[in-house]
């Protein structure tokens, strides 16, 4: 990662160290901040000889040899000073609260408009809301791509951002073009590497955050952050980690709780931890111990499937959303414990 003199590289510059390293067989991936952009070298950057020209020229400041299999998202990486912000929040300072439906009801918008309404009432700063869905089943409803509208006018509505899962390609264009400020990555995608890489590309010039689900099956902690490092190297590094689950299930809950990962992975990674209780234990009797529990754990966030009528709902909706009531005290009870933990 090379670190400029000043906030970033002239054209020059830029075309001279890029010549340099791609005589070593390497790229340059720009990662524009804020206020100083810094350049990735994607590639082998064990070439002594690249490195010591890179360090040669007048105007880098140093060069960052990281050696991790996950250079940008590492937490020594220069990128741990980024912050990511949603829906009013920057992640880290406050606690960030994704909610709403698991499946758009394209028959039924208004349960969707009301449930906008509610989880914003409630205290929630994202709206979520399912438009593709990854079913098991595959006779059973799989999205419908009119819930799009369905999504962003509820957004309009109440002023909240969307979140929403891509599960295709194709998928990634229609969101970005209607709007949708931050893309789910399901667990069954999670280590869809193609996919990874066509969000990274469509984002890259954008500020579109990710959610990325942690994949189903229990993988060690490098993959879940390298999955993340996929996006990231494209040059948007707004990629929160989402616990939410594993397997094999904890007889009676729907997944293996892991909101005890985030610990662990915050001593790897600066990337924001957004826990999602409902699927984890998926009834939602035990969601609200299971947010807390997150919490407790150290999660900058949570996103939690709510609706104004559960039962009417579909999807998931009927067995693990909230009702507005006890999403309300369930928020109301995260930001105290957050708030406990952080004084
Ligand atoms: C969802 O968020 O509704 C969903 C399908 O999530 P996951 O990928 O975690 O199963
Ligand atoms: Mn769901």
């Amino acid at each position: 990662m090379i670190l400029p003199k000043n906030n970033r590289l002239t054209p020059e510059q830029l075309n001279e160290v890029t010549s340099i390293v791609t005589e070593f067989g390497c790229q340059i991936q720009p990662i524009i901040g804020a206020i100083r952009t810094i350049y990735a070298i994607v590639g082998d950057e064990r070439d002594e000889l690249m490195m010591n020209r890179l360090e040669g020229l007048t105007y880098v400041d140093r060069i960052d040899r990281i050696q991790s299999p996950f250079k940008l998202m590492d937490k020594r990486s220069d990128l741990a000073s980024h912050r990511i912000k949603l829906g009013g929040i920057t992640l880290g300072e406050n606690l960030l609260i994704i909610a709403g439906a698991c499946t758009i009801d394209p028959k039924n918008p208004n349960y969707f408009y009301e449930t906008a309404h509610a989880v914003k009432e409630a205290g929630a700063h994202v709206l979520r809301g399912g438009v593709w869905k990854p079913r098991t089943n595959p006779y059973t409803f799989q999205g419908d791509v009119k819930s799009l509208d369905i999504l962003m006018e509820a957004s309009r509505r109440t002023g909240l951002p969307v979140d929403s899962e891509v599960m295709e390609e194709s998928h990634i264009k229609l969101a970005l073009d209607a709007g949708v400020h931050s893309l789910q990555v399901g667990a069954r995608n999670a280590l869809n590497y193609s996919l990874l890489r066509a969000i990274g590309r469509a984002i890259a010039e954008k500020d579109t955050a990710v959610l990325l689900k942690r994949s189903i099956h229990m993988g060690p902690l490098n993959e879940f952050i390298s999955a993340a490092e996929y996006i990231a190297a494209f040059g948007n590094p707004n990629v929160i980690l989402c616990p939410r689950g594993t397997t094999p299930t904890l007889d009676g809950y729907r997944n293996h709780p892991d909101e005890s990962i985030t610990p662990l992975l915050k001593e790897k990674t600066w990337a924001p931890v957004v826990v999602d209780p409902s699927h984890s234990v998926g009834k939602s009797s035990y969601v609200p111990a299971a947010a807390l529990a997150a919490v407790a754990y150290g999660a900058d966030g949570l996103c939690i499937e709510s609706h104004v009528e559960p039962a009417k709902g579909i999807g998931d909706d009927p067995k693990q959303a909230l009702t507005p009531d006890v999403l309300k005290k369930t928020i109301v009870q995260a930001k105290q414990l957050w708030n406990l933990k952080r004084n």
